[in-house]
């Protein structure tokens, strides 16, 4: 029997789970075996490895978080342990490995591939969505909505007591979360790092939103660009005789990141992990699934990294022209 391998690598997100049972089913529908290896790259290199039938991924699809966990290893960017790691699929008799994975999983995926011609395909997924060479990565929409009923309560207390609040939202090299988050929730302020605003600028804003009576602004602001905290003592501190009252902040962290995945992640994570595996299937080798203008398709794993995906500047305009 054909056996392929699986691992879920990087941060976690909610998705990692459709993803997993999509693949499993789908290999199991052509008679394929999965073998799932246990915190990504830690368990190619110390063989820790269960066999994932039809039965072992049912109920899973709307669970947060993986089943087969995660881990940031850093040894693998040590050829030795790669090595370890391979010998270890190849011992299994494993034909390719499938890595859901951000582009850094995709970066070690990639040297397995070169070093030793095992053929590896990656399915992107990320809460930041900044993935170089897809338009989506799983996890992003249920990241975004996440995000997004939290500033809604927030809201509440915002404009009940007049103020001015901080959300910082996750994105440390991207504001793809913010963006869309800022626009979801009509916030007066959208800081991404893509893009940097000057503090006048901000200044200028909140100003503005006192001066029309509105009384109360939201601040999105993606944690790459600054701190809340940092951001919120800064413009206190600036404002201090402008009659703003106390600005306010909360750092969403981790609430982002899980929970039960959305329809879209659910049918996007779906959708990749049968794509993938058909692919693979028609002897596609070397590959990450990407989604680009509606459609799924496939592009050589190596074009994930060394570049970075960055916002549409009109995406940016328009929360803009919709704030203040
Ligand atoms: P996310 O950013 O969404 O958390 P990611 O896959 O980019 O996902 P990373 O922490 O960058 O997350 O990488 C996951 C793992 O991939 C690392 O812990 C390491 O084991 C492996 N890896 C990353 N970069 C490399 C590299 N250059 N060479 C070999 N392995 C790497």
């Amino acid at each position: 029997m054909k056996k392929i391998g699986l691992i879920t690598s990087g941060g976690d997100c909610p998705g990692l789970n459709a993803c997993i049972r999509a693949v499993v089913r789908t290999a199991n529908y052509y008679g394929i075996q999965t073998v799932g290896f246990i915190r990504g790259f830690k368990g190619l290199i110390e063989n820790d490895y269960t066999i994932l039938d039809y039965k072992s991924v049912a109920g899973i699809l709307q669970r947060g978080g993986t089943i087969l966990l995660t881990a940031r290893e850093p040894r693998f960017k040590d050829y030795e342990f790669r090595k370890k790691a391979y010998e270890n699929i190849k011992s299994l008799d494993i034909d390719a490995l499938f890595v859901i994975g951000g582009n850094g999983s995709f970066q070690g995926a990639y040297l397995l591939q070169k070093e030793f011609g095992l053929n590896v395909i990656g399915i992107p997924k990320t809460i930041d969505n900044d993935i170089f060479g897809t338009q989506y990565a799983i996890g992003f929409d249920t990241a975004v909505n996440n995000a997004m009923e939290s500033i809604d309560k927030i809201k509440d207390t915002t404009m009940s007591h007049e103020r001015i609040f901080i959300v910082e939202v996750m994105g440390r090299d991207s504001g793809f979360i913010a963006l869309e988050v800022g626009m979801a929730t009509g916030a007066e302020i959208t800081l991404i790092p893509e893009y940097p605003l000057p503090l006048h600028v901000i200044e200028e804003k909140i100003l503005k939103a006192k001066k029309m009576e509105k009384g109360f602004a939201i601040i999105v602001l993606a944690e790459g660009v600054a701190s809340a905290k940092e951001l919120a003592e800064i413009l206190n501190e600036r404002l201090k005789d402008k009659d703003v009252g106390e600005i306010r902040y909360q750092v969403l962290g981790y609430i982002q990141r899980g929970g039960s995945p959305t329809a879209y992640d659910r049918i996007m994570a779906s959708k990749f992990g049968v794509f993938a595996v058909e692919k693979y299937m028609e002897g596609e080798k070397n590959f990450m699934v990407a989604f680009e203008d509606g459609k799924i398709l496939s592009k050589p794993l190596e074009i994930s990294f060394g570049k970075i995906r960055v916002p549409n500047i009109k995406e940016y305009e328009i929360n803009n022209i919709l704030s203040l």
